[in-house]
């Protein structure tokens, strides 16, 4: 098995690559390599494992033996599916296994936004004692009504801790979730508009496809209550930037929390790094040791079943 990681690697991640590779696969980092001697090792590749590169159709003409792409992660979107398809190349992700991780930086981004964290860590090493001054503008998370646009893995493994909080979970999906997850977090289906009026949270889990492209714009964010905090933890292209810049800068929504943007890296000069009410982060939903693992684990374990056939 002849498995080439395309994704740049430091030490430590490629020490991890290595342990958990099967015993029968010989793994060659591409990072490594350039020019010629990068074309042969890519031209002699079956199994392409990758995470944020691009994979467009000029990488996978240079790919003439793989048969497989293995995803470490959930979206595809950075991979040219047609092109793939047209030459026979099977893709695949790793379901569930980063859910953990990005759950859990959902909640960490609505606690920082409610509790003004970032702002007063700043102000307080700066010798300022604002004990007093966002009271008024700080929150719980209890009793407040969190809405999911997009109820899959990631979706429901944040409802489950949100709900530990004492939230009210409503959602948005093109499919509804299965009875035992609605009773288990008391998840209430609704239409985006609805959900868009109700919600004093609102955080996003759908993949980027056409259908979800811009998905929130000017109009969307006229629906939000203007207390209402939005967590984009899924891709930038489904949030308009321009519009939430917008949004923010007359007080239509309150704040809000993003990991993942339209263009990665940002500029410095990105609309919405203006405002103390954004916290910005770059894409590390899946950012842990303990999501990597999982997810190399899924992704060779994929690699290796499909090598057995
Ligand atoms: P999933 O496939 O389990 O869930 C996606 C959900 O979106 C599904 O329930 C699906 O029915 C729903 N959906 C699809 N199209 C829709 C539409 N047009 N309108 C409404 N709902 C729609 O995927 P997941 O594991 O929950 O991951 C969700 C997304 O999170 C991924 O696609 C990826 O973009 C993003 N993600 C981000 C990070 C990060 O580091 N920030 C890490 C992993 C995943």
């Amino acid at each position: 098995m002849n498995v080439v990681y395309l994704d740049p690697v430091f030490p430590e991640m490629k020490k991890m690559l290595l342990d958990a590779k099967p015993q029968q696969a010989e793994l060659k980092f591409a990072a490594e390599y350039e020019g010629e001697i990068l074309d042969s090792i890519l031209s002699e590749a079956e199994y392409l494992l990758m995470a944020t590169e691009k994979v467009d159709r000029s990488l996978i003409e240079k790919l003439p033996r793989v048969k497989h792409i293995q995803k470490t992660g959930i979206g595809v979107d950075n991979i040219d599916l047609q092109e793939a398809d047209k030459r026979e190349i099977t893709v695949s992700n790793t379901p569930g296994a980063n859910a953990t991780g990005v759950a859990e930086l959902t909640i960490l981004l609505i606690l920082a936004l409610y509790r003004k964290l970032i702002v007063l860590d700043k102000a307080t090493k700066n010798g300022e004692w604002q004990m007093w001054e966002h009271r008024l503008s700080s929150y719980e998370l209890s009793g407040k009504v969190h809405g999911f646009i997009g109820f899959g893995n990631i979706g429901q493994e944040t409802a489950k801790l949100s709900k530990g909080f004492g939230t009210e979970i409503i959602y948005y999906d093109v499919l509804q979730a299965s009875s035992e997850i609605e009773m288990e977090v008391d998840a209430t289906y609704c239409q985006l508009d609805e959900l868009l009026k109700k919600a004093d949270i609102i955080s996003l889990h759908v993949p980027l496809i056409p259908q979800t492209r811009h998905l929130l714009s000017e109009k969307e964010f006229d629906l939000m209550k203007s207390s209402a905090v939005l967590i984009n933890v899924s891709r930038g292209g489904i949030v308009n930037e321009d519009e939430l810049a917008r949004a923010l800068s007359v007080g239509k929504i309150a704040g809000a929390g993003i990991d993942v943007w339209e263009g990665e890296p940002p500029n410095a000069n990105h609309p919405l790094f203006q405002f103390d009410q954004v916290i910005a982060t770059p894409h590390i939903g899946a950012g842990t040791k303990d999501t990597l693992i999982r997810v190399l684990n899924m992704a060779f374990d994929n690699i290796s079943s499909i090598e057995k056939g």
